[in-house]
């Protein structure tokens, strides 16, 4: 980890301490209050609960930090996108996206967006900057891809792009700022489900949006006062718990996830494996210039869709559920939703368990299936 993304590390759970009275609660309390004292003159004090809330104030200070930006928390990743979208684009906007990125988007665009006059292209994440980005408003980018772990050059894009008068935003929700830092390519803002690795303990789901012009955050944040598009106050508390041991959780799951791919991909049961981090994957080169650690997933390809479900029904440790980003290892089969993957392809989302205990479940349970 670089100095400064050890610097941020160390410091993100003392950022509260420095505001302290003697006497105070070392944690950040959850403020559960719709309304605040607020006699004469309204201006200069929180006013009421869909404008401000102290707890969401303290959550939002550690993704500014983390992000080394302005940031603004959401209840859900989706409330978050579209958020950035409604708040952003007007009638007779094009936004492109990826084609093999998070689904959820895309269909919102399809049966809603369209409608209030909004037009949407898409293209495969590994080939996106090819076409040029002529006529965009907005450019969505997701790298790596979501389930595909395809990845596209952010810098190059960002530059194209805004040569091309676009917007960029790119989705980090695979990354955390730990792991990649798009702001730090030149992207215009970055948003993420924090429900997954942030969170991490599959009990929340949230999300924030983050980016150093202040006019679109101003923007941004104005739409979630009038959309009333708000977290709850636990949630944001939850969130800020999980935010201080992020950097330990990503740690031991990118490290494992390096491991377990290697394994896998020497493994006579196993297909193909996809992972960033591999020296011979399609993304290696690019992924050494663009991001700090190669993440948390992992994509491998087994024989068939029984065999998959097999392997996924017989490990131990691993849960069968969708998401990712939990201290537990998970893996689901992505063609069961409908993406544009092999019937046999696992999206393994590596957790915080031992390495070697969980190689040893993975690897018996491939000899099973
Ligand atoms: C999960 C996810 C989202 C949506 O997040 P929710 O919290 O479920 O709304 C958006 N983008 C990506 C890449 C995701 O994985």
């Amino acid at each position: 980890m670089s100095e400064s993304q050890n610097a941020r590390a160390a410091s993100l759970s003392h950022l509260h301490s420095g505001n302290l009275s003697k006497g105070d609660p070392l944690s950040t309390p959850i403020v559960m209050s719709s309304v605040f004292h607020l006699p004469g003159d309204p201006a200069g004090a929180r006013q009421y609960g869909r404008f401000d809330n102290p707890t969401w104030e303290a959550v939002e200070a550690a993704f500014a930090h983390l992000e080394d930006a302005e940031a603004i928390v959401f209840p859900s990743g989706m409330a978050a996108i579209s958020s950035v979208l409604l708040a952003l684009l007007s009638a007779g906007d094009r936004i492109l996206l990826p084609s093999d990125g998070y689904y959820t988007p895309r269909v919102l665009l399809e049966k809603h967006l369209t409608r209030l006059g909004i037009s949407y292209d898409t293209r495969p994440t590994a080939s996106f900057a090819e076409g040029g980005f002529a006529g965009y408003r907005m450019v969505l980018i997701e790298t790596p891809s979501n389930p595909g772990l395809d990845l596209c050059d952010i810098q190059l894009i960002t530059k194209a792009a805004h040569a091309s008068g676009a917007i960029v935003v790119a989705d980090n929700t695979t990354m955390t700022p730990y792991g990649q830092r798009p702001l730090d390519l030149g992207v215009d803002l970055v948003l993420a489900a924090d429900t997954k690795a942030p969170n991490g303990h599959s009990d929340v789901l949230f999300g924030h949006v983050a980016g150093r012009d202040a006019t679109m955050i101003e923007t941004i944040r104005e739409w979630r006062k009038l959309a009333g598009v708000i977290p709850g106050p636990f949630e944001a508390w939850l969130v800020l718990r999980g935010l201080e041991t992020l950097e330990v959780r990503f740690d031991r799951m990118c490290s494992s996830a390096e491991s377990i791919a290697t394994r896998l991909a020497d493994h006579p049961a196993v297909r193909s494996v996809r992972y960033p981090g591999l020296k011979n994957d399609p993304s290696h080169a690019l992924a050494k210039t663009q991001m700090l650690r190669f993440g948390s997933l992992v994509g491998l390809t087994l024989g068939s869709k029984e065999q998959a479900e097999r392997f996924i029904d017989a490990c131990p440790l691993i849960e069968a559920t969708t998401s990712f980003g939990g201290v537990h290892t998970s893996a689901e089969r992505r063609a069961r939703w409908g993406d544009d993957v092999a019937e046999g392809f696992v999206r393994l989302s590596v957790g915080c368990e031992p390495t070697d205990a969980l190689w040893q479940a993975i690897d018996a349970a491939l000899k099973t299936a």
